[in-house]
């Protein structure tokens, strides 16, 4: 049992959204994790995309795009929205086709709200997903929640930021890292963000409906997860790719395993990943697999005293993950390296 602030979304008189902090007491999967001095870097997620893009074999692009869980309602070059219940949508993004959203995201609505999971890596992006939230629910986004600060969830800030009467959500570290390192974010944008708490999580209730804004960390030093109950659905931003290799710049490895493990649920859940297609518990646990084999690759690379750059070059994906595919060629060195860091530490 623990505290959270409780965000209520209710109509007013007037018809604007009346919104009303509370802190409530929730049952909660607490965990204290680490603090770490954040390494001062500027790349993003995404940053050397396109290197692979044109590397990437066109029949590995037709399996991933073939992917498809629920039933799609809408498709474009940039991605394409599947329903996976009523009232919760996810946008899978085509990364390696256009850059227009480029990380997935979702809508999710209820009685009194419309919230939209990412503001994606441009304002048309934005834009684009905002009228799709139009035309799916009836109603413009009311709250928008960026997981956390990385360009390609973040460039379309000012975008997300035109519907009328939208609350922008995020923790406090992520809005002050996007001041702080991406070069062209919107200040007064982000001057209007209202804060969830990294410390526990923050419930959003949508009379119907309700989600849990949950705090996390490992792939930056302040992620979020946005959980649904009923149906079982999880939101895991960049903490959680499919069909994608993940990106390490930011990450602390063994806070990303740790964190990752304790937001599988037992329950069948729709798990929407950061980038690539939807995941059942099936291809969760391969994720999993897949970032102990890279702890492992790690400990041999210290072992037999080779570079993290030698060590990526070496390794090879995981049985069963030929076809996953990767934004760069140095993923794996830099995923490899950021364990050997914490290793040798
Ligand atoms: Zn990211």
């Amino acid at each position: 049992m623990g505290f959270s602030w409780l965000i209520r979304a209710g109509p007013r008189p007037n018809g604007r959204l009346q919104l009303t902090l509370t802190l409530e007491a929730v049952v909660a999967d607490r965990r204290s994790y680490t603090r770490r001095e954040f390494v001062e870097r500027t790349t993003s997620c995404a940053a050397h995309m396109g290197v692979m893009a044109a590397a990437s074999p066109l029949w590995v692009r037709g399996l991933w795009t073939r992917q498809e869980r629920f039933p799609v309602v809408a498709s474009e070059p940039w991605g394409r929205i599947e329903e996976i219940d009523d009232g919760i949508w996810a946008l899978v993004s085509n990364p390696l086709e256009d850059r227009t959203t480029l990380c997935n995201g979702g809508i999710v609505a209820g009685r009194a709200g419309v919230v939209v999971i990412e503001s994606f890596a441009s304002d048309e992006g934005a834009r684009w997903m905002a009228r799709q939230a139009m035309r799916l629910t009836g109603r413009a986004p009311t709250h928008v929640i960026v997981t956390h600060y990385h360009g390609d969830h973040t460039g379309g800030l000012r975008g997300a930021a035109e519907s009328a009467d939208v609350v922008m959500l995020a923790t406090g570290s992520t809005r002050d890292t996007i001041l702080e390192r991406n070069g062209d974010a919107p200040a007064d944008v982000l001057e209007g963000v209202e804060l969830v708490s990294g410390g526990g999580p923050t419930e959003i209730d949508l009379g119907d409906r309700s989600l849990l804004v949950v705090p996390r960390r490992g792939h930056t030093g302040s992620d979020v997860s946005i959980e649904i109950a009923d149906p079982s659905v999880v939101f895991c931003g960049d903490l959680v790719w499919n069909g994608m290799f993940p990106n390490y710049v930011d990450a602390v490895p063994n806070q990303l395993s740790q964190n990752v493990r304790i937001m599988r649920r037992t329950e069948p859940t729709t798990y929407v990943p950061g980038h690539g297609p939807l995941a059942d518990d099936a291809a969760f646990g391969a994720y999993i697999e897949l970032l102990d084999d890279v702890e492992a690759a790690a400990r041999r690379a210290i072992e037999r005293g080779i570079s993290a750059e030698e060590a990526g070059d070496e390794y090879r994906l995981p049985r069963g993950m030929e076809d996953w595919t990767l934004f760069s060629p140095q993923y794996f060195g830099r995923a490899i390296g950021a364990w050997m860091e914490v290793l040798s530490g």
